[in-house]
């Protein structure tokens, strides 16, 4: 039963016991009011009973009227009284009642025989004796009745007194009967609620105390029905679901150290991270520092600063690798490492081998870490172990697939370096190579853009000489063209005329020197820009020779005409003697040293020192230290006035010049056109009023060519047919009229497929041509394909082609493969007769 149920049906059993004490209680009271309205009535009766009887014997004593009326009076207000009484309710009082009625009524007739006796008395005096004597028995019997009465309302009172006690009694029993039923049905219900909640609850404190503490396993398990069993089942379900939502202390003890485990971990890991942050941070540090330098030195410098302040390491170098000799060469020794590098022997410079040292590993790629040298036997950690080094890190230097260099550091303590250290050297090992590397490659780059800029500014000079040539030489053309025929025909006259006048012959040659004048100031022109004759052999030139020539034959210019002026020119020669040959035209060499000459002599108006100097320049590959490329230098110095930049860089072009009339400003445009077919260089170092070096470089062969003879002139061929072609009529009536006086029968065709129809007329016939002589410049079909048709119909015609382009045709790759002979314009009689002569 639950106890609320239990405590309500306490309560109410409580309550109509109280309510039966309560309804006890004043029916009691009811009763006691009614005993105690018994007994003043009683009472009420008793005083009217003795007052009456007093009345009495006072009327028996005096006999007055007052006291009889009082008697009557106080007999009728009992009669009233006894009548009215309704008190008496139990039937013995009822029958005292009305034994009290009864002896009230006998007495009041004992009275009146007493009143009316006492009268008679008075009236009859002589009956006084028995009237006395009646009247002493009525009194005696009215005292007697009083008498009676008054024991029947003292009885009366007497129970009424009794029953308000019995009353009293009752109630008291009643009370303490019934409040005794309460306290008893209290205590046991107090009891049994007790008894039933304090044991669970107990239990509950417990259970709670262990499920609090984290056992979760704990049940109560009560059966009961009550709150304490609602409460506990609450309880129990609660646990449960406790249990499936939280873990239990065991387990968060578990879970507690595995976390105090996992913290000290992390504090760890933290630890290590930030370690690694700092060297990330050193790494960028560095990284970002060697990226800012170019040059090896101070970016090795920078590593070892670095490592030295921040690692730090108490002893840190970098050496280069050099692989052919296997050795290590110290570079770079930080600063706080230079006196322990003194003191172990590995100040910069030193070298160290590689294989007795044990440090093969290293140059092969590998990073070396030892944990503690002092006990390594190797001579190199032994060395760094003597320095009190113990902890050693090699990093190795590697671009791309070779290693080029090792990272040294060392430090005073063995096993001093982490795995994160040695990590952290590695990655920097391999920053500074790539850096290293880049700084190679820039320093490359640099050295190739320099030379671009060079090569470019150099081909720009070549293409303007080139244009420049290009324009002098379609000048050298049309000229040439226009003075063929004069040259021709004067040449000519003067051989075949006998009989012209001495006036007109001597015209005639003034005529010819004039036209060989133009033809020499052409030539001369065109000199810069032509390109080596397919037929102008090299032949080796003795440059040393060469030079004392050159000196000897302009010696009027250096020597006897400054002279005159006063003026001395020292003129010295550097002569390296043994000097190889060059393969060259000595010509042409000569005449380039003696526009040199020239010139520097022009340079030193004040006199000056002319110094020739002659020596060998080898280029060396820098791996294998073979030459590749072997030079003669000759050197025309003076100490001139020297030349501004802007004329130095346009001094090579034809007609430039600085000394206005004097100059043609064509003599360094004929050493350039020298230089170039002779494919040397030249290079002019100068300074204004420090004087100028012009150095002609030349190759020197490997294998001297065979030298070849030009072969002595021979019979000169008569009487052939020759086809000549060309568009210029001039030309063509020139050269015909002088091959015809050589006696060759000669067809003139006017134009290239003029001259084509002409050769296939003549081919079918029995009077073939044996030569032909063509132009090669020539609208519509140009010389090329004239002698392309020739050949195709005559592979055996030889061709002579004439040019006014001089010797363009060689260089821009453009001679006609079936062209035997090329001409320049104006041909000269005898150059014509040689070709023929040569070509059949
Ligand atoms: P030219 O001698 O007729 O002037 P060049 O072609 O020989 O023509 O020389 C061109 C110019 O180069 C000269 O006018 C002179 O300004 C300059 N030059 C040549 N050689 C020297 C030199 N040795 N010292 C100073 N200037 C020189
Ligand atoms: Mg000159």
């Amino acid at each position: 039963m639950k106890i609320s149920t239990r405590l309500k049906l306490a309560e109410i059993i409580s309550l109509s016991i109280v309510v039966v004490i309560a309804v006890i209680l004043l029916s009691t009271t009811l009763q006691m009011k009614q005993e105690i309205a018994k007994n003043e009535a009683a009472d009420e009766l008793f005083q009217a009973v003795t007052s009456l009887r007093y009345l009495t014997l006072e009327y028996a004593l005096r006999h007055d009227e007052r006291t009889r009326a009082q008697w009557q009076l106080r007999s009728t207000s009992l009669s009233k009284l006894l009548d009215s009484t309704e008190e008496f309710t139990k039937s013995t009082d009822k029958v005292v009642l009305t034994e009290l009625k009864r002896t009230n009524g006998n007495i009041e007739k004992l009275f009146s025989l007493l009143v009316s006796n006492h009268q008679e008395l008075l009236r009859e005096q002589d009956k006084a004796e028995i009237l006395e004597e009646l009247e002493t028995r009525l009194l005696g019997q009215i005292t007697n009745k009083t008498q009676a009465m008054i024991s029947d309302t003292l009885s009366l009172s007497e129970q009424s007194r009794v029953g308000a006690l019995n009353a009293q009694q009752s109630a008291f029993n009643a009370v303490i009967l019934f409040g005794g039923i309460v306290v008893l049905v209290v205590t046991a219900t107090i009891y049994v609620t007790l008894r039933s909640v304090t044991r669970p609850l107990e239990k509950l404190r417990e259970g709670i105390a262990k499920v609090g503490a984290g056992n979760l396993n704990f049940t109560l398990g009560f059966k009961a029905q009550d709150e304490i069993g609602d409460l506990a089942r609450a309880f129990d379900s609660m646990t449960e679901k406790l249990k499936l939502t939280t873990v239990s202390r065991d387990a968060l003890v578990d879970i507690n150290e595995a976390l105090q485990v996992e913290i000290i971990e992390r504090q760890q890991i933290e630890k290590k991270a930030q370690a690694q942050l700092a060297r990330l941070n050193l790494l960028h540090q560095i990284t970002r520092s060697i990226g800012e330098r170019q040059d090896l030195r101070s970016i090795f410098q920078v590593v070892i600063r670095s490592l030295e302040d921040h690692l730090p390491v108490d002893f840190s170098c970098v050496c280069l690798y050099n692989q052919t000799q296997n050795q290590l060469v110290v570079t770079s020794v930080g600063l706080h490492s230079e006196s322990l590098a003194q003191e172990l022997g590995m100040t910069q410079g030193t070298h160290i081998d590689i294989d007795e040292n044990g440090l093969s590993r290293c140059v092969r790629g590998h990073l070396v870490y030892e944990a503690d040298i002092s006990g390594v036997n190797y001579p190199f950690p032994r060395r760094l172990a003597n320095g009190g080094l113990r902890g050693l890190v090699l990093a190795p230097l590697r671009a791309e697939a070779t290693i080029f260099g090792v990272l040294v550091v060392a430090k005073r303590d063995a096993h001093c370096f982490n795995s994160g250290e040695c990590e952290f050297l590695r990655q920097l090992s391999e920053h500074v190579a790539l850096a290293s590397n880049q700084a190679q490659l820039y320093g490359a780059l640099q050295q190739a853009y320099d030379d671009l800029r060079q090569t470019q500014q150099s081909v720009m000079q070549q293409e303007r000489l080139r244009a420049l040539g290009q324009m002098a030489s379609g000048i050298a053309h049309d000229i040439n063209n226009a003075i063929s025929p004069v040259a021709l025909y004067t040449e000519s006259l003067l051989e075949t005329e006998k009989n012209i006048s001495v006036k007109g012959r001597n015209y005639l040659q003034v005529i010819a020197r004039a036209i060989d004048d133009v033809a020499a100031t052409v030539a001369r022109m065109r000199e810069f820009y032509r390109q080596r004759a397919p037929q102008l052999t090299l032949t080796p030139v003795n440059v040393n020779n060469l030079v004392q020539q050159v000196i000897d034959l302009t010696r009027a210019r250096w020597s006897d005409m400054p002279q005159q002026r006063g003026i001395v020119i020292t003129v010295q020669t550097e002569l390296m003697p043994d000097l190889p040959e060059i393969m060259g035209v000595h010509g042409e060499i000569r005449e380039a040293l003696t526009n040199l000459i020239f010139n520097a002599v022009d340079a030193m108006p004040e006199g000056g020192i002319l110094t020739l100097r002659t020596r060998v320049a080898e280029n060396l590959l820098e791996s294998t230290k073979e030459i590749i490329l072997k030079q003669v230098h000759i050197e025309v110095s003076d100490t001139g006035v020297g030349m501004s930049e802007d004329i130095r860089r346009r001094c090579l072009e034809p007609f430039f010049t600085t000394k206005g009339e004097r100059g043609t400003g064509l003599g360094l445009a004929m050493v350039y056109g020298m230089i170039e077919r002779h494919s040397a260089n030249i290079e002019i170092l100068t300074e204004i009023n420090q004087g100028t070096t012009m150095r002609l470089s030349f190759l020197v062969p490997t294998v001297m060519n065979d030298v070849v003879k030009t072969p002595l002139t021979v019979g000169i061929p008569t009487h052939r047919r020759i086809l000549v072609v060309d568009d210029d009529p001039m030309v063509l009536k020139s050269l015909r009229d002088i091959l015809e006086i050589d006696g060759h029968s000669v067809i003139s065709a006017d134009g290239g497929q003029a001259g084509i129809d002409s050769f296939n007329d003549a081919h079918g016939s029995e009077e073939p041509f044996s030569v032909v002589i063509t132009d090669l410049g020539m609208p519509y079909v140009d010389g090329r394909r004239l002698a392309n048709s020739i050949k195709q119909l005559s592979p055996s015609t030889p061709i002579i082609m004439l040019t006014g382009w001089g010797q363009r045709l060689v260089d821009d790759g453009e001679t006609p493969s079936h062209v035997d002979c090329v001409l320049s314009k104006p041909p000269k009689l005898s150059e014509l007769r040689e070709a023929l002569r040569k070509i059949l």
